[in-house]
């Protein structure tokens, strides 16, 4: 599950605060015109295509992710993005807590008898071994759900959504990434960004396949 918490400013910001380059100071987003708003939807794409990345740092998005520990650990191999995760030393898992299934049924079968043992034993060695959760949690199994708070700024989501949108990324990392185009394409600050990256992921190889199946 991944939600969009929160944006900074909105997208066409970008292109008000690379006027200064120029020495154009401009109003912030709700007090452009709708002729002003075209102009800045145009340069945002022509800073873009120039290279001009780092401007696109400014837009900073969080998101709420709630995905199997295996997929968190490649999440966060994206050092440029803030990471506030669930901690396991402070709180114990719960009896529910979502576990990874696969599209095998038969071995979903095998998996769900060690996420039980593995939960039940969990709870003996708190309760009658007396050892903490921070201890305790080294027997549970990556396919346990986690969760975290993710910050990153737009220049180093595209990388993020160029490398796990790829179908060299693993599939469930990939939906994630779809899931992430999602949530950029219906909130109203992020609406410019999610055409700006669709028109840049469709001419990567390797994912316009995904995109043009979806959209
Ligand atoms: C298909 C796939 C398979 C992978 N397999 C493995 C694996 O087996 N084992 C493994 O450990 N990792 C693996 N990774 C992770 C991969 O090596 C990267 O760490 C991860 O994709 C993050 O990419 P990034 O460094 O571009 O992103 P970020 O860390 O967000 O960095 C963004 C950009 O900032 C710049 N940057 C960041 N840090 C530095 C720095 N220290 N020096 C210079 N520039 C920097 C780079 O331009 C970088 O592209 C895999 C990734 C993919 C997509």
């Amino acid at each position: 599950m991944i939600k969009l918490i929160n944006v900074n400013m909105w997208d066409l910001d970008i292109s008000k605060i690379a006027n200064l380059s120029h020495g154009i100071k401009r109003n912030w987003y709700e007090t452009r015109t709708e002729e002003e708003l075209n102009r800045d939807k145009k340069l945002l794409f022509q800073l873009w295509d120039w290279g001009h990345l780092s401007v696109f740092e400014f837009l900073q998005l969080t998101f709420f992710v709630r995905v199997p520990i295996f997929t968190a650990r490649q999440w966060m191999r994206h050092r440029t993005g803030r990471y506030l995760e669930k901690s396991l030393r402070y709180t114990k898992v719960n009896e529910d807590l979502k576990q990874y299934e696969t599209n095998n049924e038969k071995a979903n079968r095998k998996m769900r008898v060690i996420y039980a043992f593995a939960k039940e034993v969990y709870e003996k060695i708190i309760k009658e071994h007396h050892l903490k959760p921070e201890e305790a949690r080294a027997i549970l199994p990556l396919g346990l759900y986690t969760e975290f708070y993710w910050q990153i700024d737009a220049r180093n989501l595209y990388n993020f959504l160029r490398l796990r949108l790829s179908k060299h990324a693993q599939e469930d990392i990939r939906q994630n990434a779809q899931q992430i185009l999602d949530e950029l394409s219906k909130h109203p600050k992020t609406k410019n960004l999610y055409q700006l990256y669709i028109n840049s992921l469709s001419k990567e190889e390797d994912i316009n396949e995904l995109l043009n199946k979806d959209n």
